[in-house]
């Protein structure tokens, strides 16, 4: 049953819906969490440092290290954004591209997923391209 492709119930959106909100709700906390973390070393390490251009550097070495620990969790964030739009738009489900209903196992997994796992690994493949 889990692995049929149909049309989802107003229930089973709903339980998506909270899904997906849990998840912003935790990924919220981890950033929230790490940007209070990565600043409370910056604000150690300006108690500690001299002002000169090497000071800047590693400043700004810090600044990439928040974002690539950031990162995925903003790019999860986004695809959360975007599974909730198409939840209010009433295309929740359904891959973006060839429109086929995904399978509920995979929303199940993934309930941010916006593509089937077909076109997916046609998309990441052209990305790769770029
Ligand atoms: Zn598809």
């Amino acid at each position: 049953m889990s692995s049929e492709r149909r049309p989802l119930s107003p229930d089973e959106i709903e339980y998506f819906r909270d899904k997906l909100i849990q998840r912003k709700k935790e990924l919220w906390q981890e950033v929230l969490e790490t940007l209070k973390r990565e600043a409370a070393e910056e604000y150690q390490h300006l108690l500690q440092t001299v002002k000169d251009e090497q000071d800047i550097a590693l400043a700004d070495l810090q600044e990439d290290t928040i974002l690539s620990l950031l990162e995925p969790k903003i790019r999860e964030l986004e695809e959360i954004e975007q599974a909730l739009i198409r939840i209010e738009n009433g295309e929740y489900g359904r891959c973006i591209d060839c429109g086929k209903w995904l399978r509920i196992k995979r929303l199940e997994i993934m309930p941010w997923a916006a593509r089937c796992r077909e076109c997916k690994e046609k998309w990441e493949k052209l990305k790769a391209l770029e």
